[in-house]
């Protein structure tokens, strides 16, 4: 293994929870890639929630994944993309300077739900760089088998968005049924998961794209996207908003990653039948509503975590094919991290915050 003769790389190191100045940039061994494995020069790494919650303690004081302790001194990042600087044994088809992504879902590949092509509903599932050290770093190993090779003209600041672009492609697509013609719902539209489903849903050819964000800003952003946006801060009860620019039926598919503070709602603008996908609580996971509104209209809640490999191969491929065309808020050098962590604790962002080493 040669990465540059050197034998340490500067990581983005967490030692306790806290705020983020204990964010640290450290030097820290290079890693060596075992086998089957690929050790990558990071060249993007975007940042999701779970990076925010990983330094901050987890929403509510729960584990996200409790059954998977993770002690520190941690190094995030699931979002990962770059060239391939070295491989281990036992490695086909990689060899180095090839650009790949990682998918980031970690999965035993042996178990029923696996062999049926589930594997975010794995029994070991785990997220790369999230279970395991990720890529907020200079350099990170990752599994051959999780490359997908990025094509010449994708730079990597767009292809380092697997994590939120496959669940919103599988919030919207799989889970959601979305079909053309039909209208979408998306909350917390200006985040990372809610800039792709408006991508998404465009793609998809949704006839009415109505975007819930936050401040005149974001509105314009998301009304340049195409979709129709309301602010909930002058417009909490958004709903009414839906229905009233639906002839009162209410949007065929929704997706709602935000939780508590939007699910009555998000449930109210659904349409008799109507889906709503939901791949997590960034707001808070314990929402106050009548379950009448749900089965009385024959409405559906789908939880939709990550995608399968099959959800990540089609959205990416939209990415590389130019048919999705990923929304950046900004691109910083990763010694900005904590100013990075700001940006997203604040909810400052519109699209995806993306760390260059
Ligand atoms: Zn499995």
């Amino acid at each position: 293994m040669n990465a540059g003769r050197r034998a340490t790389m500067k990581a983005v190191v967490i030692h306790r929870h806290g705020p983020p100045k204990v964010l640290q940039i450290e030097d820290v061994p290079i890693p060596s890639p075992g086998p089957g494995e690929v050790l990558i020069r990071v060249r993007a790494c975007a940042l999701n929630n779970m990076d925010i919650w990983a330094r901050s303690g987890p929403p509510g004081g729960r584990p996200v994944f409790p059954w998977r302790p993770r002690a520190f001194p941690i190094t995030t990042g699931g979002d990962v993309a770059g060239v391939v600087e070295a491989v281990g044994p036992h490695v086909d088809g990689w060899r180095p300077g090839d650009r790949v992504v990682v998918n980031p879902i970690l999965s035993c590949g042996r178990c029923e739900f696996c062999l049926a092509g589930e594997q975010t509903m794995c029994l070991d599932y785990r997220i790369w760089g999230e279970h395991t050290p990720g890529g907020l770093a200079e350099f990170a190993v990752a599994p051959a088998q999780n490359l997908l090779r990025v094509p010449d003209h994708v730079p990597f600041e767009k292809a380092a968005v697997p994590a939120a672009y496959c669940t919103a492609w599988r919030m919207l697509i799989t889970a959601g049924g979305l079909r053309a013609g039909e209208d979408v719902l998306v909350v917390g539209a200006s985040g990372g998961v809610g800039t792709a489903a408006l991508l998404i849903a465009r793609l998809a050819g949704a006839r009415r794209i109505f975007a819930v964000v936050g401040g005149p800003e974001k509105a314009r952003k998301a009304e340049a996207l195409g979709a129709i946006a309301i602010d909930h801060r002058t417009t909490p009860e958004f709903s009414a908003v839906v229905l009233e620019r639906t002839d009162g039926a209410g949007v065929h598919v929704a997706a709602d990653p935000v939780g508590a503070p939007t699910w009555v709602q998000t449930i109210r603008s659904l349409r008799r039948g109507g889906r709503m996908a939901i791949c997590g609580a960034s707001g808070g996971e314990r929402p106050d509503f009548d379950i009448r509104e749900v089965y009385q209209r024959h409405r559906r809640i789908i939880g939709a975590p990550m995608g399968n490999v099959s959800d990540l191969r089609a959205v990416m491929g939209a990415i590389f094919a130019g048919a999705i065309d990923p929304v950046l808020h900004t691109v910083l050098p990763l010694a900005e991290i904590r100013r990075a962590h700001e940006i997203m604790e604040g909810r400052q962002h519109f699209g995806k915050v993306v760390m260059v080493p």
